[in-house]
């Protein structure tokens, strides 16, 4: 059936009139034809079956660069793709090893806690670095010599529990919070987690008398199951904070967005680790903004891998992983990506709004090398022997690292 007959069907059946049936498509349908896997002199078209909507959110994998080449891992999970557990105070979702099976050393997760909601009191064996996306939040933690913390935090804001560390998160007012945790170990698990109330319904009532001094019976109303669960909203902060404890040294919280960004003519990167943030010694981030038509320059990491998750705008990410091997994969709101160790890459904003994302490194300090700097900085003859470049772009060659170009 020809398209014209197809809608005057349509448009018999709807009880549309003549004029209505002569229409032109709508112009969305009509500036976006599904798109076919081929460049001039090579592959052809896909008859089908098709995913088009998949397809349109990953055109470089739907037709590669012609640069592309070779087998390297899937670097690409969105969250969007992931199992959500509602619970009653909110939910979480996470990306570890299991959905990411390149992503050895880190675990990512994503929480919502509605207004006065708690994730539980717990601890865990990993270290857990925080990304504030959304709202307000009151954290608290306890460390090994008695430093009692407490703190609300909002967006931008970031957290650092060390590894067995207690801690809680609540959701205040007036809209609770969602966040972005970040776990040094790639198969750790929301799921497994040390809890509270697991721990007590586990010890015999009659050793919890014990351990407290208290009579027995006294935690028979501990809850089945808490993890998220709703809770009346908390008071002012300073009323939260125990008085006469002192506070941990260093300190969970940091305030990013108070740092000031490095900044290029199509962007800023600001670096948070060890340096400026002392409690997170095992987690190094950047958050990294590129305006419309700015690309996150040609480098690589010369200590760790790198987990990235996309806060909002669209982004591509090429990579090469030596031996002729590179792959590109696309990137928006919600989506997690990965560079192994040592790989090349760049992340060039593909859309019409900034491109803003999370660099995430499992170590204590944050390091990249550029590729411009390395061959600016590199005897001319030698970059010359190599490239064959003319004039005008070995003096083009910049010393001082850009990490958004233009810059
Ligand atoms: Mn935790
Ligand atoms: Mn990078």
């Amino acid at each position: 059936m020809s398209e014209l007959s197809r809608r005057m069907m349509l448009g018999t059946a709807a009880g549309g009139s003549l004029l209505a049936m002569a229409a032109p498509d709508p112009p969305a349908q009509a500036a976006s034809p599904l798109p076919q896997p081929q460049v001039p002199g090579y592959g052809g078209t896909d008859p089908g079956p098709r995913n088009p909507t998949l397809e349109r959110l990953n055109p470089d994998m739907f037709t590669p660069p012609r640069t592309d080449h070779g087998a390297l891992p899937n670097l690409k999970f969105s969250f969007a793709n992931a199992h959500r557990r509602l619970e009653k105070g909110g939910w979480t979702r996470e990306i570890t090893v299991r959905e990411l099976g390149v992503s050895k050393n880190i675990a990512g997760v994503n929480m919502r806690l509605n207004a006065g909601a708690v994730r539980e009191l717990h601890w865990h064996k990993a270290a857990e670095w925080a990304f504030m996306l959304y709202g307000a939040a009151r954290i608290t933690a306890v460390d090994a010599d008695g430093g009692n913390f407490v703190d609300d935090v909002g967006v931008g804001d970031l957290w650092f529990f060390p590894a067995g560390i207690p801690h809680s998160i609540q959701g205040l007012g007036p809209d609770g919070c969602e966040f972005l945790l970040v776990f040094d170990d790639g198969t750790f698990s929301e799921d497994n987690t040390f809890l509270l109330s697991d721990w007590i319904r586990h010890v015999p009532p009659e050793v919890l008398a014990k351990n407290f001094g208290v009579p027995p019976g006294q935690f028979a109303r501990v809850p089945d199951y808490l993890y998220i669960f709703p809770a009346p909203l908390p008071g002012p902060l300073a009323a939260d904070r125990v008085a006469g404890a002192p506070s941990p040294s260093p300190k969970f919280s940091h305030k990013m967005m108070a740092q000031e960004p490095i900044r290029t003519r199509s962007g800023s990167v600001r670096i948070t680790d060890s340096r400026n943030f002392p409690a997170s010694k095992t987690i190094a981030a950047a958050l990294v903004e590129v305006e419309p038509g700015g690309m996150r320059e040609l480098h690589w990491h010369p200590n760790t891998d790198e987990w990235q998750y996309y806060i909002e705008g669209r982004g591509r990410m090429g990579v090469f992983g030596s031996s002729g091997d590179a792959r590109t994969f696309d990137y928006q709101a919600g989506d997690v990506g990965y560079v192994p160790f040592a790989m090349g890459h760049y992340i060039e904003n593909t859309g019409d709004a900034p491109l803003r994302f999370l660099e995430m490194f499992n170590s204590s300090y944050y390091a990249d090398v550029s590729l411009d700097q390395w061959l600016a900085l590199t005897p001319p003859e030698l970059v010359e022997a190599h490239l064959h470049l003319d004039a005008q772009t070995m003096a083009a060659l910049r010393k001082r690292k850009a990490p958004i170009v233009p810059a």
